[in-house]
């Protein structure tokens, strides 16, 4: 599985706007989109005064964005897109609801870790079960009814321990397609997640139109 290596700080400068792939951090005056809210490299600054951007350069825009906050490389993104046009309904929200049912979005959603990238690495690793049996890959679509879980071996470990005891704070708000249980590191997912469960501020016809073209 590919994955993007390269400072992801830069990706949010690129897109203009907070994109919250670093965990904490991303929520101090650390954020690099703070301190430099210009896109990145020598004519990053320069870039704040061009002319009005395309059609094109904005549905593509829209599409990078999209791509980067779920941590998805073009070709897994186009193969999804291709399944959302099949798929009854509207092609931009399915797409979405596609990416929204990822593992690593769920376990992230559901505050058992701080970012999509931490939580596929937790994944990765072997912490997370669903309905019982340890599932390592992050690109895996949960269904409602599925019960995600932190492993018994790993809820041990002071990673987790630290995770319970912020998550009995409150500090986490989950969506309510998905349901949380402290005690246990655990959720279930109750409902497929519709658009207004997806607080991001998204235009995915934007990505429906580059791809249409
Ligand atoms: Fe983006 Fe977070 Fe880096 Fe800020 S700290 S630029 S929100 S990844």
């Amino acid at each position: 599985m590919g994955r993007y290596r390269g400072s992801v700080c830069r990706l949010c400068r690129r897109e203009g706007m907070k994109l919250f792939l670093k965990g904490e951090r991303c929520y101090t005056p650390k954020c690099s989109f703070e301190r430099r809210p210009y896109p990145p490299g020598i004519h990053g600054q320069a870039a704040r005064f061009r002319r009005k951007a395309s059609d094109y350069a904005l549905q593509l825009r829209e599409k990078q964005k999209v791509k980067r906050i779920y941590g998805v490389l073009e070709r897994q993104f186009r193969r999804y897109f291709r399944e959302a046009s099949r798929r009854k309904g509207l092609t931009g929200t399915t797409l979405l609801q596609i990416l929204e049912s990822r593992l690593d979005n769920v376990v992230y959603r559901l505050g058992l870790a701080d970012s999509r990238a931490q939580a596929r690495q937790l994944i990765r690793h072997g912490h997370i079960e669903v309905n019982g049996r340890k599932v390592n890959i992050p690109s895996y679509r949960v269904k409602p009814g599925d019960i995600i879980r932190v492993r018994d071996k790993s809820r041990k470990s002071p990673f987790f321990r630290e995770r319970a005891e912020v998550l009995a704070e409150g500090a986490r708000q989950v969506p309510d397609w998905l349901e949380l249980d402290v005690t246990n590191l655990a959720g279930r997912v109750l409902a497929v997640p519709q658009r207004h469960h997806i607080d991001l501020d998204i235009n995915e016809q934007l990505i429906v139109e580059f791809y249409s073209r």
